[in-house]
C-alpha cells in the first residue's frame, strides 16, 4: 500500500483531527505542517498513478472537488492566492498540496520552496498539531 493509500485509508479512521471532508473521488484533508496557514491536501481515493491514466468523466469530478476544496480555504483565511502541487515523484498517487499564499509572507511572490531553501526556515516549528488541526479543518468545514 502506498503512503497516499495509507493516508486515506487512516484519515477515514473516526475521529482524525486531520480529517476535512469526503468527496466523491478524493479525500480532503489538512496537511502536517502549518508553513503555509490553511496547507492542506486533496487524495484521490483510489490508487492512479497518473491524472491521464483517469477516465475523462472522473477527472472532471475530481477537478471540481479540487475547486470545492480551494473556495473553502479561501473563504476560510482569505489567502490572496492559492499554490497547487501535484508531482507525485515521491509517491505515485494523485494528490495535490493546496498552499494558500498570503501577502504578508516572508517569500510573497516566490515559489514556495523558497522557505526550504532559507537557511533560517525550520519546518519543525510549522508541524500541524492535533489540537490545531482539529481547530483548523472545523473552520474550513463550516466553509465547504
Ligand atoms: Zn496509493
Amino acid at each position: 500500500m502506498c503512503g497516499v493509500c495509507k493516508r486515506v485509508e487512516s484519515s477515514l479512521a473516526q475521529n482524525n483531527p486531520y480529517f476535512i471532508h469526503e468527496f466523491k473521488h478524493s479525500i480532503f484533508v489538512l496537511g502536517d505542517h502549518q508553513v503555509f496557514k490553511g496547507y492542506s491536501l486533496l487524495l484521490l481515493k483510489n490508487h492512479v498513478r497518473e491524472l491521464h491514466d483517469m477516465n475523462r468523466e472522473d477527472y472532471l469530478e475530481l477537478s471540481d472537488e479540487l475547486m470545492v476544496a480551494t473556495n473553502a480555504i479561501v473563504k476560510t483565511f482569505s489567502c490572496y492566492k492559492m499554490n497547487y502541487q501535484s508531482l507525485g515523484n515521491m509517491v505515485e498517487h494523485v494528490h495535490w498540496h493546496l498552499l494558500p499564499r498570503y501577502r504578508d509572507e516572508k517569500h510573497t511572490g516566490k515559489a514556495p520552496w523558497e522557505y526550504y531553501m532559507d537557511p533560517d526556515f525550520k519546518e519543525e516549528e510549522f508541524r500541524t498539531t492535533s489540537e490545531q488541526a482539529l481547530s483548523l479543518s472545523s473552520q474550513i468545514k463550516e466553509n465547504l
